[in-house]
């Protein structure tokens, strides 16, 4: 199996792009090289009064479109080449969804499953005051991530605006609606995704009420499992997954008790009416649409060549890698790439940092209809492209990205 350095695959992608876009050797340089990167420690007094040292990480990838914007991430493998790599994702993630937004990404090394609350916000207080004066409105702005969410946000932002003695909300998104929260984030991420869905289906004539299978049950999995139903007007959750368990039932789950069990037990496992079945197996099943929604290189070349899915709607970051993408690309499964099926969560939250500077606040509705808007021009601009250029979705989506991010550079007289 190829070995996976997600710095290094991204790197690959953007020098594709390059080449296509024939971009200059200065353009190619800066664009596959972070701008700012900032590695330091976290000490947090634990509940058992002993001090622990945790390492985190900040880098903004690239501002020329605007203040860098990326979640942080909690997980007990984190290292800096993830960060550096899901950073750079971001800045085409932003760009191809045409948001006037850089990409950042930041992360802790901690295994958020065994510390308690207090010690979770202590490490997110903590977090905040390491790089204080990096972080702002107009220069970098975090949000959730994997293992993260809108408390994390709400004690950060709290964090950073008792140092600045000022209201500052529009620094964290996706936080609780009470403080500054918008309408519609919490299932940004998986409605984006499921709108390219839609898209594609009558583009390409795959059918939405056939069977469909989530990997990753978190906040995106279990969103689009609704979602997929309430936007999509049917289908049939067959299997989901988990870190604990994956499930099957040919007959389909009711989303909405799952989640529940989810919610309620931590976990997928022993859902009543499933069969549990290898992780593996639920990346192969024949179902008409499927859900990559954990971590990176979940489809890589050895299991690539077993997906049947006719659709593979990318909700996680990076979760194909590249010699599984040209795999795909030949069987003929249509990919929706992860900067552009996960753009949604994004998208909400430039959308909740433009309510904050306002102090003026939409309704759902509102949140819903911007949002189909964007992931509509974004979904039918990559489309374009991947006809344009002949090529694989992946690629096509960062021509778009790419293209706009050099063309901010070049304007700024950078290279
Ligand atoms: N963490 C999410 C992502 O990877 C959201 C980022 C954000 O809203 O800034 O797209």
């Amino acid at each position: 199996m190829e070995s996976y350095n997600s710095f290094n695959v991204a790197k690959q992608q953007i020098l594709e792009a390059a080449r296509l876009l024939n971009l200059d050797k200065a353009t190619v340089d800066l664009l596959i090289t972070p701008q700012l990167e900032t590695s330091f420690t976290i000490p947090v007094r634990m509940d058992n009064g002993d001090v622990k040292i945790f390492q985190a990480w900040r880098i903004q990838y690239n501002n020329a479109r605007g203040p860098a914007k990326g979640g942080i991430r909690f997980h007990p493998e984190e290292t800096v080449d993830t960060i550096r790599a899901l950073a750079c994702w971001m800045t085409w993630k932003t760009a191809v969804v045409d948001l006037p937004l850089g990409g950042a990404k930041g992360g802790v090394r901690c295994n958020p499953k065994e510390m308690s609350e207090l010690e979770l916000e202590r490490l997110s207080r903590g977090y905040v005051r390491a790089i204080t004066p990096l972080l702002g409105v107009d220069v970098d702005v975090p949000a959730p991530d994997v293992y993260t969410n809108p408390q994390t946000m709400a004690w950060m932002m709290d964090e950073y605006e008792t140092i600045f003695f000022k209201h500052s909300p529009g620094v964290f998104t996706d936080k609780p609606l009470q403080v500054g929260g918008t309408e519609g984030r919490r299932d940004a991420t998986a409605r984006g995704g499921v709108i390219c869905v839609r898209e594609a289906c009558k583009a390409y004539g795959f059918d939405p009420t056939k069977d469909y299978a989530i990997q990753g049950f978190g906040n995106a999995g279990q969103r689009a499992a609704l979602l997929h139903q309430e936007i999509l007007g049917g289908g049939k959750l067959v299997a989901v997954s988990d870190s604990k368990a994956a499930i099957y039932n040919k007959n389909g789950f009711n989303p909405t008790e799952l989640v529940q069990h989810k919610l309620k037990t931590g976990s997928v496992a022993n859902f009543p009416g499933s069969e549990k079945i290898p992780h593996e197996e639920l990346l192969q099943l024949n179902v008409e649409i499927l859900y990559p929604a954990a971590l990176e290189n979940a489809i890589h070349s050895e299991n690539a060549d077993k997906i049947k899915a006719k659709v593979v709607c990318e909700l996680a970051n990076g979760p194909t890698t590249p010699e599984a993408d040209l795999i795909l690309f030949d069987k003929g499964v249509h990919v929706i790439p992860d900067i552009l099926a996960s753009a949604g969560g994004v998208t909400v939250s430039y959308f909740e940092m433009v309510q904050d500077k306002t102090l003026y606040f939409w309704d759902e509705d509102e949140v819903h209809r911007r949002l189909d808007k964007k992931m509509y021009l974004a979904y039918h601009r990559v489309n374009e492209a991947i006809k344009e250029k002949k090529t694989h979705p992946r690629l096509a989506a960062m021509l778009v990205g790419v293209a706009r991010v050099a063309q901010a550079c070049k304007l700024r007289g950078w290279v």
